[in-house]
């Protein structure tokens, strides 16, 4: 297994762990550069408080469509703390069947953040489309200009067209070890241009040795990921790296942490 310094785990929902700061903590002492996404914007200011302390993990406000239902009404408290990260997410659609009766819904609510984002700049978005890439890009083509911010998708498994649009409109891909278990899915993630793949766990959803995916598990995403292109492991986590650094616009001298 690689060293975990320096890799990047860019979907990770830190707060949905028994303990919180302790996952943080746990991040920091990795040295894995750590988005903490957010599935609502009452959770944003613990998160933003835990993040600050550290030097590799970040948060980000988010409002997730399967608790648009629920929280449309957060919006307003979404948009107040707007202002306070670059970091946007998890937000997104999902037309699931779970989650299809508010799709309406969702529609409106990711129409409002991606303008509420173009209008503010330089925003980073982590994205989630089940069921919905479709959908998903419709919306990023309308209402964010690629100059006015940046897209990553989060476990896309659109089809390979729907992966080239995605590509054209310079959205990333954040890959984590579940889409690698799916054939089709291994298919259309090989065909991204190496200069747009992220690694993330989407823990604490998904599995590594039977127990929660942590951050530091973003290893064994950066080895498949490594098999798929025929590099090494730290030759790919070097790649990863440095598609964080110009996602965040940073020079080679740039220092992510910063
Ligand atoms: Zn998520």
């Amino acid at each position: 297994m690689i060293a975990t310094k320096g890799l990047v785990d860019f979907h990770c929902h830190l707060d949905l762990y028994p303990d919180h700061q302790a996952a943080v903590r746990e991040s920091e002492e990795a040295g894995v550069f750590t988005l903490a996404v957010t599935t609502t914007p009452k959770a944003w200011p613990r998160n933003q408080e835990f993040a600050q302390a550290t030097r590799h993990v970040r948060a980000a406000l988010g409002l997730h469509p399967q608790l648009v239902a629920e929280r449309a009404s957060e919006l307003p408290l979404w948009e107040a703390h707007l202002g306070e990260t670059r970091y946007i997410g998890e937000v997104g659609l999902d037309a699931g069947p779970r989650f299809y009766k508010s799709f309406d819904l969702q529609k409106q609510v990711f129409k409002h953040v991606l303008q509420c984002c173009a209008k503010a700049g330089n925003k980073i978005i982590t994205v989630h489309s089940i069921r919905a890439a479709k959908v998903v890009l419709d919306h990023v083509e309308s209402y964010l200009p690629p100059s006015q911010g940046k897209v990553v998708l989060h476990w896309f498994t659109g089809s390979n067209s729907e992966a080239k649009r995605a590509i054209e409109l310079g959205c990333y891909f954040s890959i984590n070890a579940s889409m690698l278990d799916n054939e089709r899915h291994v298919a259309m993630v090989g065909d991204i241009p190496l200069d747009r793949l992220l690694t993330e766990t989407d823990g604490p959803f998904t599995k590594t040795a039977e127990r929660p995916s942590k951050p530091a598990d973003v290893a064994v995403v950066v080895e498949a990921l490594g098999r798929l292109h025929g590099m090494s492991a730290v030759t790919l986590a070097e790649t990863v790296r440095s598609n964080l650094r110009s996602l965040l616009e940073l020079g080679e001298e740039g220092r992510v942490d910063a």
